[in-house]
């Protein structure tokens, strides 16, 4: 019988999905010994500072990341850095395989003028910030405005857009940060607006999302009807045989109806803006103004008019996609791991989830494509190697978050939200964190 040593880096849902495929690639003849290594003191990734609060049904998943860690061949090293307190060149060289599953964090900038202004951020930071992340927990978030506009047509941009336009109330009841919520309560802003580049057709929302908006209820949520049927139209004339994309129908559909639903005369807005080219952030010394080129779709193809329009807002919000932070030892192209099919090509290294394929599809994407890479490191193996523990590479007394630990942080934050009606109340200091697992006094 083979047992083979794999090291996953990263515990979101690509390196769970990682060890659940490995699990099922178990026969009699090969078994696997599996270490999930992950930078902070907390597992489940995008799960715990991705996942909208008011979206929870998202996070149930973390009930099959437990299981997965159930399995007697699984091992979790939180609170160990990859660079820091351990190297990559060790566990090439002890483990197997290394799966890298260190996902994508850098939010990608749009490059024009005035971006760096104060009141100018990335999603990548106002995400992380409300949800709680160690390292976002300080991100000057001005809500002392009346006016925010998010850049971008995708999930992340809608998350951002409803997070500052719902009444925050709705999130009391939610595993929000606590930072985050006090400062949501006290927040002047009223009118949120979400701008896209192209037209509603090319929108990256999915339907569920915008299926959602309707339901927001002390917020109105204004979309151009006249803008979705020429979209519509438009779609249409493109499509082969008429027959519209699955997506881009139910995409359409679903703005139909939060065009066409009753506002309440509520003060919160959250409008949709199409064919709108960021151009420049203007201000005198922080945010003020944000200036647009107006697209239009001439033969298929998204063109400059040449007019421009412009919104007064104090917070802009980039949610345009994001970008791996290179890890040292392995090579990036385009924001992503360098890999062929999730192989690091002559190498013992693999890739999955965002890390290799860049920021894209649902939680649940990261399952199949897991499928696929465990299936070419299984195909690999030749016989196991001769090699010590993880532990001994590790400082003597570091601190490691171990599965046992982790349950520890986990159910104290759940017994702090109970009172409260809330999920969890998260802990969001390294120190907090492992002092909840009983690391620190
Ligand atoms: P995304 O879906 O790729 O959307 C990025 C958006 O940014 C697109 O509308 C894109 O427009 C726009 N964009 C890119 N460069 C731009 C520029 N220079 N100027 C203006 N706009 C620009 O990325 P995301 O929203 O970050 O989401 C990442 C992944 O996570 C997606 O697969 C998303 O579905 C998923 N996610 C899912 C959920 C959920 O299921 N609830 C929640 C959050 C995220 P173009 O199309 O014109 O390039």
């Amino acid at each position: 019988m083979a047992r083979y040593k794999i090291a996953i880096v990263g515990a979101g849902p690509a390196g769970y999905f990682s060890a659940q495929a490995l699990q099922n690639s178990e026969t009699e003849d090969l078994t696997f010994a599996i270490d999930l290594i992950e930078r902070l003191p907390t597992p489940w990734g995008l799960v715990r500072s991705g996942v909208a609060p008011d979206h929870p049904k998202i996070k149930t998943v973390s009930k099959v990341f437990e299981k997965i860690a159930s399995h007697p061949n699984f091992r979790l090293f939180g609170n160990v850095e990859l660079g820091t307190d351990i190297q990559l060149a060790d566990l090439t060289a002890r483990y197997d395989a290394v799966i890298m599953c260190t996902g994508s964090n850098i939010g990608k900038k749009l490059g024009i003028p005035g971006e760096d202004l104060p009141g100018s951020i990335s999603a990548a930071d106002f995400v992380t910030w409300y949800n709680g992340h160690p390292d976002y927990v300080h991100v000057d978030v001005d809500l002392g405005i009346e006016a925010a506009v998010i850049i971008g047509a995708g999930n992340v941009a809608m998350d951002c857009g409803r997070i500052l336009a719902l009444n925050p109330a709705e999130l009391d009841t939610t595993d929000t940060a606590d930072h985050a919520l006090a400062k949501l309560h006290s927040s002047h802003i009223r009118q949120v607006y979400i701008a896209g580049r192209r037209g509603p057709e090319h929108a990256a929302f999915t339907a569920p999302e915008l299926r959602d908006l309707p339901k927001l209820e002390h917020t109105d949520v204004f979309m151009d009807a006249t803008a979705i049927e020429e979209a519509l139209a438009r779609a249409t004339a493109e499509a082969i045989d008429g027959e519209l994309e699955k997506d881009i129908r139910n995409n359409l559909e679903a703005m139909r109806v939060v065009a066409e639903a009753e506002k309440a005369g509520n003060d919160r807005s959250l409008t949709f803006r199409f064919l709108s080219a960021p151009k420049e952030i203007l201000g005198d010394g922080k945010v003020e103004e944000i200036l647009f080129g107006i697209n239009e779709i001439r033969d298929g193809k998204v063109v400059d008019t040449g007019a421009t329009y412009s919104i007064k807002c104090g917070l802009v919000i980039t949610a345009i996609g994001y970008e791996a932070l290179p890890i040292d030892g392995v090579s990036y192209v385009k924001g992503k791991i360098d890999n062929v099919e999730g192989r690091v090509v002559g190498t013992n290294i693999y890739t999955v989830g965002w890390a290799k394929r860049g920021p894209s599809g649902v939680i649940g994407t990261n399952k199949s494509d897991a499928t696929d890479v465990v299936k070419l490191v299984v195909e690999d193996q030749t016989a196991p190697k001769v090699s010590s523990d993880i532990t001994e590479l590790l400082m003597s007394g570091h601190p490691v978050v171990t599965q046992l630990t982790w349950e520890a942080i986990n159910a104290a934050e759940v017994a702090a939200g109970e009172p409260l009606g809330k999920p969890r109340v998260k802990a969001v200091s390294r120190e907090e964190l492992l002092k909840l697992g009983n690391l620190l006094a």
